[in-house]
């Protein structure tokens, strides 16, 4: 058998027919930048969340950048990110020249709020928090310090689509959100494509003008802002998968909840379920300290696995000049053991089976 990490083909199959007629509509209509579809899709996407505005853009990382720049933060803000996240997070911090200052991570890989707590100073703007692998980090606790001290909360949410913490989906705690739609993602376009949710209106004024050239009527540039806007065809087919996210992500659970039933009696280390979070599982990370060897196996195996990511961000080379150790971010230092296994809506329960039984293989 072969079981891939993810499938995307597999989904496209199940849903072909309204998305190749999405796509001839868009060309009909020439509706390639801006338009219905991306009117459409905002909405759609607002909606489903439950918050007042969204704005489209290029990209995840273009998301979280024009957010920090349309709240004024900028050289000489600091802003704290969790040691472990695709990069995107960090980057979006330095790209505005403010300074992103790490965090450790907690026993849920999520960035530790107690550590946030340390680490604000005079310089302190902002914090982003990363709901990672799709699980939600603890808001109420966060808003709190943030709210103390006065502090932009920007919730990263590129994995967490659907997640929710009591019912309230994430992306709708914080001052606002940046969500990406990479194709992998839980919701993903055929393409980049990323989006803004807040209930600001005025920094959703800014930051939809920051996306299109500084301007919200043609030809009145009231910034310099750039062009990250979100074309057509992938908005037109965003709101072709949106309706099926929920079922999607209710099997991305089930999956889970399969994994974790059946890997319970291996000596690895599962994410742990907390009442009331509903972790959307965009990825099922597992830690071993075997995690090079077992990695060969299931790839000789034919099973799709890869490591999300392999070194914790501050330890990275672009940020050598800062002088972290290991010893600064020992949270983080899971990053030699963890290993994330096939996830995604279609896996069937053959696949998962092969999957677990290579893992019980494996350890013998
Ligand atoms: C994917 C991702 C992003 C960036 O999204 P792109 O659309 O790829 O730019 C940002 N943050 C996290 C945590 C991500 O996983």
């Amino acid at each position: 058998m072969n079981v891939p990490f993810v499938d995307l083909y597999a989904q496209y199959q199940l849903i072909q027919e309204d998305i190749d007629a999405v796509i001839s509509d868009v060309i009909r209509k020439s509706a390639y930048i801006g338009g219905e579809y991306v009117e459409q899709f905002e909405d759609d996407f607002r909606s489903y969340l439950g918050s007042s505005h969204c704005v489209s853009c290029a990209n995840g990382t273009d998301s979280l950048e024009l957010i920090l720049k349309a709240a004024g933060i900028g050289p000489g803000d600091e802003v704290i990110v969790p040691a472990l996240s695709w990069i995107s997070t960090s980057e979006a911090v330095s790209a505005v020249g403010a300074l992103p200052v790490f965090a450790d991570i907690d026993q849920n890989r999520l960035i530790d709020i107690s550590q946030v707590e340390s680490l604000i100073t005079a310089r302190t703007k902002a914090v982003i928090p990363v709901h990672l692998y799709g699980n939600p980090v603890d808001m109420d606790h966060l808003m709190q310090v943030a709210t103390r001290n006065k502090l932009f909360v920007l919730e990263d949410c590129a994995q967490s689509h659907g997640a929710e913490i009591g019912g309230r989906k994430t992306g709708t705690f914080g001052h606002a959100a940046s969500f990406s739609f990479y194709p992998g993602k839980n919701l993903g376009a055929y393409g980049d494509a990323g989006a803004i949710v807040t209930n600001d209106e005025q920094l959703a004024r800014k930051t939809r003008a920051l996306a299109n050239h500084g301007q919200l009527m043609k030809h009145r540039h009231l910034y310099e802002g750039r062009n990250s806007r979100l074309d057509g065809l992938q908005a037109a087919i965003l709101s072709v998968k949106l309706p099926h996210l929920e079922r999607w992500t209710d099997s991305r659970i089930r999956l889970a909840t399969g994994y974790l039933e059946r890997l319970a009696d291996l000596p690895i280390r599962m994410p742990q379920l907390r009442p009331d979070y509903r972790h959307v599982f965009h990825l099922f990370v597992i830690e071993s300290d075997r995690r090079d060897e077992l990695m060969s196996f299931l790839l000789s195996r034919n099973i799709g696995c890869a490591v999300h990511y392999p070194r914790p961000l501050p330890l990275l080379e672009c940020y050598e000049h800062r002088n972290f150790r290991p010893e600064d971010f020992p949270g983080a230092g899971i990053t030699s053991a963890i290993l994330s296994l096939p996830m995604f809506s279609e896996l069937t329960d053959a696949q998962q089976v092969y999957v677990v039984s290579a893992l019980e293989e494996f350890f013998g």
